[in-house]
């Protein structure tokens, strides 16, 4: 039996001490990712949120590029190759400085490189994939319309044959990385049911205005797009799927890193608690050592080493390649729900301070309601979760 002196120590930042459960490389990954976010990301991130604006977003995509973040569960045509739970480490730790650069690598790898290297022809994934995974072109997709989001299926944009061309009208809302991309995945409606273009963003009658006056993900690209009579050739198709289960599946991969993604946002929003707790002091001493504070900080690492927990064991099936969508809408709706709990209480023990962007709490916390909603809301996800247990869809 040992003794509590023979035993590892006590590790704030690993409370549960689930790094037992990586292996050296994935510890390595994720390293190496923070490392990385350190330096490009993190000292200018809140000046970023602040000026909603992101100095030079296309930089910043080849850097992430270069270190094989992008697509990096992808395998050839440039992808890194990596497993799933080397990503989601990945998302964890760009989400730890910022929900909007999480998305900005979430959108180009898991949802337009993905569409492409799934359901693309041989020529679309030479032409656009090693471009897209070394941050040289940037991708968006275009998949939620102003009157339609929840309810997908129901979208306007159209794509009809003119000769062999088609012809792309509509409007898409709500768009990251939309008019900084070099490429665009839009989904429309054809006389065969919803179908994939790949669209580049210099064809004529394409346009992405920027959405302004958001107060959430500021340091992350949202555009509309306007598709006016664009004529694209008719090898813009993505010829390998039919239907709504193409968007779909897209989304499934990129839900999979906000599992692991918004725990980021909490874990670092935790730190700044404990931090600032230990720090500030009020009747004579530090609020750490309230209950009413203590007993906060425990209730934040609980929700945070399970939802690790459940990222974990989400990947590791990912990896095996057991993982269903049901699953991936555990993890989305748990873990997103919980780290903005953990975000709104960590504001409250940062007092006034908490408002401030001095602080990345607030941040945080604004950028998960974003996270909540996009990549199908809490709502969607408790009905999916709904109709798995009872077999009732209660969708309509
Ligand atoms: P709605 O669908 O109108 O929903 C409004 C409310 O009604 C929600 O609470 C919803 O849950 C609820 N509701 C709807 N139907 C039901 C029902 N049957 N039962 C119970 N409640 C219901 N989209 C893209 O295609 N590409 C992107 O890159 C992208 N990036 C985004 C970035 C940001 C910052 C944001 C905020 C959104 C982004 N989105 C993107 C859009 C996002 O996916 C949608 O906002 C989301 O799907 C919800 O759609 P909606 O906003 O139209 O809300």
């Amino acid at each position: 039996m040992s003794t509590a002196d023979q035993l590892p120590p006590f590790d704030p930042a690993d409370p549960a001490g689930i790094d037992d459960l990586l292996s050296q490389e994935e510890r390595d990954v994720r390293a190496s990712v923070r490392q990385l976010v350190d330096q490009v990301a993190q000292p200018h991130v809140a000046g970023w949120f602040e000026e909603g604006r992101i100095d030079d977003p296309r930089g910043l995509m080849r850097s992430f590029g270069e270190m094989g973040l992008l697509g990096m569960h992808l395998e050839g045509y440039g992808c890194a190759g990596m497993s799933a739970v080397d990503y989601g480490l990945a998302c964890l730790e760009l989400e730890a400085c910022d929900s909007g650069v999480r998305s900005m690598v979430s959108v180009q790898g898991s949802l337009a490189m993905y569409a492409i290297w799934r359901f693309g022809s041989e020529e679309q994934k030479q032409e656009w994939l090693p471009r897209m995974a070394a941050g040289e072109a940037i991708g968006c997709f275009g998949l939620t319309e102003p009157d339609h989001g929840s309810d997908p299926g129901g979208m306007r944009t159209r794509a009809v044959r003119d000769g062999d061309d088609w012809l792309l009208d509509g409007r898409k809302m709500w768009i990251t990385n939309g008019s900084i991309a070099d490429v665009a995945v839009v989904w429309a409606q054809t006389e065969d049911g919803i179908r994939g273009f790949v669209v580049p963003t210099d064809t004529p009658g394409f346009s992405a205005p920027e959405i302004k006056h958001k107060m959430s993900l500021r340091a992350s690209v949202t555009s509309e797009l306007v598709l006016d009579g664009c004529r694209l050739p008719a090898d813009a198709v993505l010829p390998e799927v039919r239907g709504l289960k193409g968007p779909l599946s897209c989304l499934n991969e990129a839900r999979y890193g906000i599992v692991w993604g918004a725990l980021g946002a909490a874990r670092s929003s935790l730190h700044a608690a404990l931090e600032y707790a230990g720090a500030r002091e009020q009747f004579g001493r530090p609020i750490a050592g309230f209950q009413l504070t203590q007993a906060k900080l425990a209730d934040m690492t609980l929700e945070l080493v399970k939802g690790q927990l459940l990222a974990l064991h989400l990947g590791r099936r990912k990896d095996a390649g057991t993982l269903r969508p049901e699953q991936v809408s555990i993890g989305k709706l748990n873990n997103v729900r919980e780290a903005l709990e953990i975000c709104r209480t960590a504001r409250t023990i940062l007092g006034a301070n908490g408002i401030s962007l001095e602080y990345p709490v607030i941040r945080h916390a604004n950028n998960l309601e974003s996270v909540l909603t996009y990549e199908g809301t809490v709502e969607m996800h408790t009905l999916v979760l709904g109709q798995a247990l009872t077999g009732h869809a209660a969708f309509r």
